[in-house]
């Protein structure tokens, strides 16, 4: 193993780097741009992108890419090389600050949502600066925005910087109400916790399902699956543990602070979790982790899965995203204080964002809604499609007494006689052990549980901070206009705990009682992806988003369009799958069978009348069960193509949910009891068992 600091970063063009090669004045320059947002003089960025050449030309690389996140939820790049013509027959290499400003890539072929054919098809991307550039395969890769010609968010990181933007804002108006006047920044902190599966990659590659789809679309229940729990923190296998530390040292070259990794719940699943950072960062970093997962699994003869249920029966995979805020003095303003003035401040931000997550349980149900998770949300062992906090029990109690004006019990009476009077000084560590909670307080953070292991985290957090940011603006609206500040804000506060009390849970929320109590509080269950999406363009959610210049109307209604448009896509995608399978593979194989099983019955018959009862059993079963699923199979072909009809892509995807999925299970069940009765050395691919089993 590599010396870990010193091949940490090593691959990025970072501050330390920044501050060695650039001349001093530019350098001054380049960190005000990265830490104010200062626009960027074109001779400061021509001199970055000359020593940002250098570096990538002696650290081996050919090429720069501005390196973007379109909503395919993927990233995107397009190679240039450095090269340019100098004396006849002869290259230098070359790198402009325009190059390094903005790119023109042809933006036709991403998903727009109807934006291209109002808008010009051009887009540009735009740098990050606050995003390092690295070298990845040979190339600078340049961390950019992308957009329309018309100014729109083409990606997922505008709406995400624009989000941060607004939070950052409205949290500062609060800390200047309880007097802080020194901070002058405050950002998002992310760790998000990344669970994959890992296959031997010569059986993906016997599976066409999980190569289109990257699901099993068929598979009978193995014997064994996860109900020893002896996989979760299991010791790592040798294979495994291989793969691991080479991803750990990709990683770190990149600068992605990889921290932990452990076994997950599934057989074959894993974890791995980095330490948290700032949020457009992390986002990026989760994106390179999820690129860099594959990369190295492939070098390993291994095949990574991250979509969020790739086998039925075992557990699916998300990605808890903790968040948390932070000013730029370094202090987290979700750790609850010592003083009974951060208290008060850390009671009125944990406020806003219960009443924040209560007025928007639509949206975050959506920011993680996709055909993938809809698998996993509401299946027994991940958080049910309905928004609940948890708080743990001590907290809540907390939350209690403020609420109702009474002493909270364990609490000294000194504590309640400095500054804000009936906010109660209370003890750390309330951290929250409820793992079946969507979204729970964990002691100085928030975990979101919703997210899918395969999504981008942009969505939900640009959805988290645009929520947030608005109940604080509402929050000081109110105390800065206040003529007695600690009566208004308990009064405030109280009335906040009053009204959304009711979507803090810290019981099981896996079980059936929860599904009807949250009924009972009229929290909003949005089971599925078609249920979820058209909430996006409520009237009150585009006001909202308007209002913080997050999305506008337009792009709204385009991402709207773009996840419909995914959703049926993929459904469609994963039922030609199943139909090409079928006919390709399951039916001639146990046509197979059924002739090897039928010339046996006829030369045991021949022999002089041998018992041929197993044979006609075994016939009988498969010759029925593969007609149905002859059947079965040709109605799925037709409700595919119905799918066509639908011009409307909210029925389009419910119909895809209602009709085109159920018969998807429809005819998976009968495969899959055909593979429980035919020859292992019939069936066309390979097993659960092996897939689940394969690596050691
Ligand atoms: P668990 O599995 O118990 O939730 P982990 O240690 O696996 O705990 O993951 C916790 C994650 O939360 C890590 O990625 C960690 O960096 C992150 N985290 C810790 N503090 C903060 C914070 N203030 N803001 C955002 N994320 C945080
Ligand atoms: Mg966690």
């Amino acid at each position: 193993m590599s010396n870990v600091p010193e091949i940490f970063g090593c691959k990025v063009f970072n501050d330390s780097i920044m501050r060695a090669r650039l001349p001093k004045d530019i350098y001054r320059q380049l960190r005000k741009t990265r830490e104010e947002g200062m626009p960027l003089d074109p001779h400061v960025a021509n001199v970055v992108a000359n020593a940002m050449k250098n570096w990538a030309v002696e650290n081996g690389a050919t090429h720069f890419t501005h390196w973007f996140q379109p909503m395919t939820g993927i990233t995107a790049e397009k190679h240039d090389s450095f090269i340019t013509p100098a004396e006849p027959g002869k290259v230098i290499m070359e790198f402009s600050g325009k190059e390094l400003i903005k790119g023109e890539p042809d933006a036709s072929s991403f998903p727009s949502g109807g934006l291209r054919s109002t808008f010009e098809a051009r887009g540009y991307t735009a740098w990050d600066p606050t995003s390092d550039a690295f070298i990845k395969d040979g190339s600078l890769c340049i961390p950019t925005a992308f957009c329309s010609y018309g100014g729109e968010a083409l990606d997922k990181k505008v709406p995400l910087l624009r989000s941060m933007n607004v939070i950052n804002k409205q949290v500062l108006r609060i800390l200047r109400l309880f007097g802080n006047e020194e901070v002058t920044h405050i950002n998002t902190t992310i760790g998000p916790e990344q669970e994959y599966f890992l296959i031997d990659k010569k059986l993906f590659d016997q599976r066409k399902d999980l190569k289109y789809t990257g699901r099993t679309l068929f598979g009978a229940k193995p014997p064994k699956g996860q109900e020893l729990e002896d996989h979760y923190f299991g010791v790592i296998k040798p294979r495994v543990s291989a793969f691991m530390k080479d991803l750990d040292e990709e990683l770190w070259k990149l600068g992605i602070l990889a921290k932990t990794k452990h076994n997950e719940a599934a057989p074959a699943q894993h974890e791995l979790a980095p330490i948290f950072t700032t949020g457009n960062i992390a986002t990026d970093h989760n994106q390179l982790t999820m690129e860099i997962m594959k990369m190295v699994a492939s070098r390993h003869g291994l095949a990574c899965l991250l979509h969020e249920k790739p086998f039925t029966g075992v557990n699916g995979s998300g990605k808890h995203n903790n968040w948390s805020l932070s000013t730029n003095t370094g202090v987290n303003l979700l750790e609850p204080g010592d003083s009974p003035q951060e208290n008060a401040q850390f009671l009125l931000l944990l406020t806003a964002i219960i009443q924040a997550v209560d007025d928007h349980q639509d949206l975050l149900r959506l920011s993680v809604a996709d055909a993938g998770n809809d698998h996993r949300l509401g299946a027994h062992e991940a958080p049910p499609a309905i928004i609940s906090i948890s708080l743990g029990d001590e907290l809540t109690a907390i939350l209690k007494s403020v609420e109702s004006g009474k002493e909270y019990d364990h609490v000294d009476r000194r504590d309640l006689e400095i500054g804000v009077d009936v906010l109660p000084h209370f003890p750390r560590d309330t951290t929250d052990r409820n793992r079946t909670s969507p979204f729970a307080f964990t002691g100085n953070k928030f975990e979101f549980r919703m997210p899918g292991s395969s999504a981008s985290i942009a969505c939900p957090n640009t959805i988290l901070n645009t929520i947030v940011a608005d109940t604080l603006c509402q929050f000081a609206d109110i105390l800065e206009k206040a003529e007695d500040f600690n009566a208004a804000l308990n009064k405030l506060i109280r009335n906040s705990i009053h009204e959304h009390k009711r979507i803090i849970f810290n019981g099981n929320n896996y079980s059936e009682e929860w599904v009807q109590e949250a009924r009972r509080r009229g929290l909003l269950n949005l089971p599925s992806t078609a249920d979820a999406l058209p909430y996006y363009v409520r009237e009150e959610n585009v006001r909202l988003f308007e209002k913080y210049g997050v999305l506008s109307s337009t792009e709204i209604h385009s991402r709207c369009e773009i996840s419909l448009e995914n959703y049926c896509k993929q459904l469609q995608i994963e039922a030609l799958t199943m139909i090409d399978m079928i006919r390709g593979d399951i039916i001639p194989a146990v046509c197979n069978y059924i002739r090897d099983l039928s010339t046996q019955a006829c030369s045991k018959k021949q022999l002089g009348g041998l018992d041929c009862s197993l044979e006609e059993k075994l016939l009988q079963d498969l010759s029925v069960s593969s007609s149905q699923l002859y059947t079965e199979c040709d109605q799925l072909e037709q409700i595919t193509w119905n799918t066509e009809r639908y011009n409307n892509s909210t029925e389009k995807s419910r119909y895809c949910r209602d009709i085109l999925f159920r018969q998807m299970e429809k005819t998976r069940a009968i495969a899959d009891h055909l593979e429980t009765i035919t020859g292992r050395k019939y069936w066309p691919f390979p097993t659960y068992g092996d897939l689940l089993f394969s690596v050691m």
